[in-house]
């Protein structure tokens, strides 16, 4: 399958902020500030994704509220991976009824994965009148433009043609979550995983250039952040596509060597194209965090074959060994599908003794959603949902009984935290470990951003926490 590489040039993302520009006079006028809803759903690109969004809004001249009765413009970004995700946004799509009556002139725009499916869309189209705009995950660099035409025009405007997908350099970015940064590396998957739509909506894999990801973790950095996470569907395959000699490997080695005080993670990495290069690339990179997400999906050989992962058990196994070889201290962390088609309770047994074999320390675990034009939602599924929960329940049980195990080693150890925000309760605050297991613990909300040292003094199934020294 040929691939052709399009990158948006500087030009045509100046062109979108001279767009921006114009709507500001337009959304303006009068001299107020005009508010946005940004809504996410799924994965952490969804969010770097919404972070262009409000990036073009803030240019527009909007402030941002979560109140959809306030919003002169709602933008929902939308997930395609699981159908719960879609009912979700179906769901509030509707309930925009009640905020689209009492202000008629609301622009409600549904962008991301979802919609890039053809069905999706015309769903939309026809049964959900009250959106304006939607467009896809390949169209959200011109936003301004797609924007202006829905106002100009007074029409519906719908972007979601098929397209391999592109890369855009330069786009604004408002950001959220300071002091951590997520970074985008590479777009979209060639792996073709059989129960995953991510490939048909996110088009193929398409790597940045490594000098763009360093000057932008640099300037990162030089803005305070202190948390950076590497964002691909499959990290292991960046630069294959550049043939420029830098793989992910090397990649991690140039952004480590950006000085400052500051901690790197990645994800997702793919168990087949894992490599010792890379886990020797984190042992010897000092800001790496020793965290590895590497899903397995399945314990059984044969299923592993029918969703075309490209490995079986056994090779799953020993690269969670080596990778545990250049780092002991390493937290592994994976998501399991339960439930795929013609799964036998013998061949889900199998996950559950690789499950335990490997020792988690977090998982997340999903039952089998099929995906519209995907290869596993056509093959025969015989078990019954209520088996498959019986299964997934069991998988909860011993996953939860793993990392609570994993968590209570930490007691009366100290870490370093990178405090992150604020606690449920009064008076706390929650942090990270280098490794990343969260850490909730007693404080002010100015040290948000410091690195403190906190003692562990208690653990639960996802959580420690502890007291400063
Ligand atoms: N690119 C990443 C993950 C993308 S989707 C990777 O390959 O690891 C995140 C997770 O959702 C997957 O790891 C998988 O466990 C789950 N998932 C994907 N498609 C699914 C489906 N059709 N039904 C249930 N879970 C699914
Ligand atoms: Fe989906 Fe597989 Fe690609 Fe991950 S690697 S996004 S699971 S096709």
């Amino acid at each position: 399958m040929a691939y052709q590489r399009t990158e948006i040039t500087p030009e045509q993302i100046a062109e979108q902020e001279a767009v921006a520009a114009r709507l500001r006079e337009h959304f303006c006028a009068g001299g107020k500030t005009p508010l946005a809803l940004v809504d996410t759903y799924g994965c952490q690109q969804n969010e770097s994704d919404s972070e262009m969004l409000r990036g073009y809004l803030s240019e527009m001249g909007f402030g941002f509220t979560e109140d959809e009765f306030a919003a002169d413009v709602v933008v929902i970004n939308t997930c395609a991976v699981r159908e719960h995700a879609e009912m979700r946004v179906l769901g509030n799509v509707g309930a925009l009824n009640h905020s689209k009556k009492a202000r008629p002139e609301q622009i409600i725009c549904i962008c991301g994965c979802m919609v890039q499916q053809a069905h999706m869309a015309e769903k939309l189209k026809h049964s959900y009148p009250i959106v304006n705009l939607v467009f896809g995950p390949h169209e959200l660099w011109r936003f301004p433009a797609l924007l202006e035409q829905t106002i100009r025009r007074k029409k519906r405007v719908f972007a979601v043609e098929v397209a391999d997908g592109s890369i855009a350099e330069g786009a604004p970015r408002t950001r959220q979550g300071w002091p951590k940064a997520w970074l985008s590396v590479m777009y979209g998957c060639n792996n073709f995983c059989s129960y995953c739509v991510v490939p048909y909506v996110r088009g193929r894999e398409r790597s940045r250039r490594p000098e763009e990801i360093v000057a932008e973790a640099r300037t990162l950095v030089e803005q305070g952040y202190k948390d950076i996470t590497l964002l691909g569907q499959n990290v292991n395959s960046y630069g294959k596509d550049l043939g420029c000699g830098t793989d992910f490997a090397g990649l991690l080695r140039l952004v480590n060597d950006i000085p400052g005080d500051f901690r790197i993670r990645f994800m997702t990495s793919h168990p087949k194209d894992a490599t010792e290069d890379l886990f020797r690339a984190m042992a010897e990179c000092e800001k790496c965090a020793h965290h590895l997400h590497l899903p397995v999906q399945a314990g059984n050989d044969r299923v592993l074959r029918e969703m075309n992962r490209g490995y079986t058990a056994a090779q799953y196994l020993e690269k969670a060994a080596l990778a545990r070889r250049y780092m002991p201290d390493l937290v592994l962390t994976t998501d399991i599908i339960v439930g795929f088609p013609g799964e036998t309770d013998a061949e889900f047994a199998d996950t559950l003794r690789l499950v335990e074999r490997v020792g988690y320390d977090a998982m997340f675990t999903f039952i089998f959603s099929p995906r519209v034009g995907t290869r596993a939602a056509a093959m025969p599924d015989p078990m019954s949902r209520e088996d498959k929960q019986r299964n997934f329940d069991r998988l909860l049980e011993t996953a939860n009984a793993i990392s609570a195990e994993k968590q209570a080693a930490y007691i009366g150890t100290v870490q370093e935290v990178l405090v992150d925000g604020v606690g449920r309760e009064a008076g706390m605050l929650t942090g990270r470990t280098k490794n990343g297991r969260l850490v909730h613990f007693p404080g002010e909300t100015g040290r948000i951003g410091e690195f403190v040292r906190v003692k562990i003094t208690a653990s639960n199934t996802w959580a420690l926490s502890g007291e400063t020294e």
